[in-house]
């Protein structure tokens, strides 16, 4: 059989999947999980001006993300009276769950591992069977599906998803807990969506958010926060399914190469100097 992505790296070195338009057939992917009746839980952070986000989100998420499945989303925020009543179907529902504003944007971005670990622990375990994170600041454009699924699934940065590893923006230096020399690592990573198993992102969150508070006590944030502590610990534990820039897009990379068969999930442009707590 022809392989149908010949342009792109569809399995990594590990035998994970590499998941790209054409790599699926998503009418068998459709009737494996016709009796699946589990919950995918999805965090989703809307703190401080970030609010302005959410409509978007979940209308978009509404139309094209897990459609006919059950989708439990977790919204974390400042303001709970901010969080618009979008109708969801059947099956879906959204918890609000109530956290302070800190200062820095980068604080604010950071803490999220905190949240999603003492959310596991109170209640998404008992909930739900995956666990999805991802950044608010976003619009699904089309399907995003059971395809996703796997027991720890990482994204590849769209920035960077064809450097070579050495011009990945890993943190180098080597007093951080997120640290990867040159000459290793597998892709770069995005921060603003990983997920799976819910006990398999709990060991994700839980080893970023024990370094990132140890990188606080020797006063050294990584080059890009949490996405940074992501990077190594999927460096140290594999993910079992990568997902391609498809799923986590950014509008100022253009509609991208010819790989870019499809845009599913993209950055909505922000304006930093408005949006952000400090700059
Ligand atoms: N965030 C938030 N309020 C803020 C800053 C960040 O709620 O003031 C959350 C939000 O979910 C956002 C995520 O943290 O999507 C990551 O921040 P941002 O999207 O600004 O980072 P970028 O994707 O631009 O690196
Ligand atoms: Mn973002």
């Amino acid at each position: 059989m022809e392989p149908k992505r010949p342009d792109v790296l569809t399995i990594t070195p590990w035998l994970a999947p590499i998941v790209w338009e054409g790599t699926f057939d998503m009418a068998i992917i459709k009737e494996s999980f016709k009796f699946y009746n589990g919950i995918i839980a999805t965090t989703v952070f809307a703190v401080a001006k970030y609010t302005r986000y959410l409509q978007d989100f979940l209308e978009t998420a509404e139309k094209h993300y897990m459609v006919g499945l059950n989708v439990h989303f977790y919204v974390f925020t400042d303001q709970p009276a901010a969080v618009p009543n979008v109708t969801l179907a059947a099956g879906r529902q959204i918890s609000i769950i109530k956290v302070p504003k800190f200062s820095r944007w980068q604080e604010i971005s950071m803490r999220r591992m905190e949240f999603i670990q003492v959310a596991i622990e109170e209640r998404i375990r008992h909930e739900a069977d995956y666990l999805f994170c991802v950044d608010v600041d976003m619009k699904f454009h089309s399907h995003v599906g059971a395809e996703i699924l796997g027991k720890l699934v990482g994204v590849l940065n769209p920035w960077l998803h064809q450097s070579a590893r050495d011009n990945f923006s890993y943190e180098r230096r080597l007093i951080s807990k997120a640290y990867i020399p040159y000459g290793q690592g597998d892709y770069y990573y995005a921060g603003g969506f990983f997920g799976g198993h819910v006990e398999d992102v709990y060991k994700l969150v839980t080893t970023c958010r024990k370094n990132l508070e140890a990188d606080k006590l020797v006063e050294v944030e990584a080059k890009w926060q949490e996405e940074s502590h992501v990077n190594r610990y999927m460096l140290l534990n594999k993910p079992t399914k990568v997902l391609s820039p498809e799923y986590l897009w950014d509008e100022e990379l253009g509609s991208g190469g010819s790989e870019i068969k499809i845009i599913r999930y993209a950055t909505v442009r922000k304006n930093m100097k408005e949006v952000r707590e400090n700059i």
